[in-house]
């Protein structure tokens, strides 16, 4: 029976080791979840997940035809949760984006993949100060995920899954594993975040110059929103910074975040008052049914971005402290797209699991 230890208590983590339980549980002797942090934890920046909008709209280019697989699994399955799991922390919004015309548009849009797709008319692109020559706008349903419960839910599927849960001090180096487990595990997943390329610097030393932060900033609202909005493509008057957009993402349990930044290798764990003031401009001006919005927090978080976007494949690091050979199937550098594309990953994690257990894996009946 194999034994394995998933590196990650984030939402990369947490779905792989779900999947895996799913996929594997006449092989899996034993799977152990180790963190040094968890949902609930606030003290760390590099932890991202507690930190994301969280929704669904694939980042994925036309050419990422792997990367829209992932996002495509992930679209059904979080729908399905929404309606099928009460306790999941997660509930369908309509999402409403506005994209500059001379831009392609998503693949989700041309595909007319997406649920409850329609063109938004021109004067609703009017009425939020949008100019209907330059913009264009769209409507279809996707989902808001409240972080904390969500992936509380997940530990919470793992452990009646058999599954252990455990929380361990910040590994240096990855073949630390084997010290903190007590034995060479049959394999193990990681999904350190922007951690990654620094836990692989002796094994992998290329990775950790290839994993970098993309800044994110929000503003928490008390006021409801009955739908999402993403504007890409601010007017230039809108924005003091290059990487501002805005996003407006309501909670399941009400009140709504605001975004936002994606500022690539940012690491400042400063709030820019200047960029909040802005962000609630802009909000209060393209959403006038937030004009009298009350934020009650702000924060930063990082997103794991990866040159090549997230590394998902296994590899085999010969041991240079133990004898032996330690099989790692990664799943990190997922960038601002961690929820979203998180059981298509996790499935891939599936299928590079099999190839190390050499057993075939079958799709699970619920997830
Ligand atoms: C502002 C913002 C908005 C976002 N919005 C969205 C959105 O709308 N939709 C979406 O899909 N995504 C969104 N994201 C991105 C999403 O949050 C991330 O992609 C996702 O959280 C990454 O999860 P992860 O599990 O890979 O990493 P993390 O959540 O960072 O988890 C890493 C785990 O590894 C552990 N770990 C790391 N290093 C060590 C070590 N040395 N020793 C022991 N344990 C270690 C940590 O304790 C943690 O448990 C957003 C992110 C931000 C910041």
């Amino acid at each position: 029976m194999s034994k394995i230890a998933v590196l990650g208590g984030g939402v990369s983590g947490l779905t792989s080791a779900l999947c895996l339980l799913a996929q594997f549980k006449d092989t899996i002797g034993e799977l152990t979840v180790l963190a040094s942090e968890y949902p609930g934890d606030y003290h760390a920046p590099d932890y991202t997940s507690p930190w994301a909008g969280a929704n669904w709209y694939s980042l994925a280019k036309d050419s990422e035809h792997l990367q829209i697989q992932r996002d495509k699994l992930t679209y059904t399955l979080l729908l399905q949760l929404a309606d099928r799991e009460q306790n999941s922390g997660i509930k369908k919004f309509h999402l409403k984006t506005f994209l500059q015309k001379s831009s392609i548009l998503p693949w989700f849009v041309k595909e007319g993949f997406v649920e409850g797709l329609k063109e938004l008319s021109e004067e609703e692109v009017k009425s939020r100060k949008l100019d209907p020559s330059q913009i264009r706008g769209f409507e279809f349903v996707t989902v808001s995920i409240n972080p904390t419960r969500y992936n509380n839910y997940l530990i919470s599927q793992i452990i009646n899954a058999g599954g252990i849960v455990r929380r361990i001090k910040r590994l240096d180096t990855i073949d630390q594993i084997v010290e903190v487990m007590g034995h060479i595990p049959s394999l193990v997943v990681n999904c350190a975040g922007v951690n990654a390329g620094k836990l692989l610097r002796e094994m992998d030393p290329d990775e950790q110059g290839k994993v970098y932060p993309v800044k994110g900033q929000i503003l928490q609202i008390y006021e409801d929103l009955p739908f999402q909005v993403i504007i890409e493509d601010l007017p230039e008057e809108d924005k003091p910074s290059p990487d501002q957009f805005l996003n407006v993402f309501p909670r399941p349990e009400g009140g709504c975040i605001v975004g936002g930044l994606a500022a690539k290798n940012d690491y400042s764990k400063d709030i820019d008052p200047e960029l909040s003031s802005s962000i609630l401009r802009v909000m209060k001006k393209h959403i006038p049914e937030l004009s009298t919005a009350t934020v009650y927090n702000s924060y930063v978080g990082f997103r794991p971005g990866r040159e090549g976007g997230v590394r998902i494949g296994l590899s085999d690091y010969s041991l240079t402290r133990h004898i032996g050979v330690l099989k790692v199937v990664h799943n990190y550098g997922i960038g601002g797209s961690g929820y979203q594309s998180s059981y298509g990953s996790a499935m891939e994690v599936c299928g590079y699991a099999e190839k190390a257990f050499s057993q075939r894996p079958r799709c699970p009946a619920r997830l």
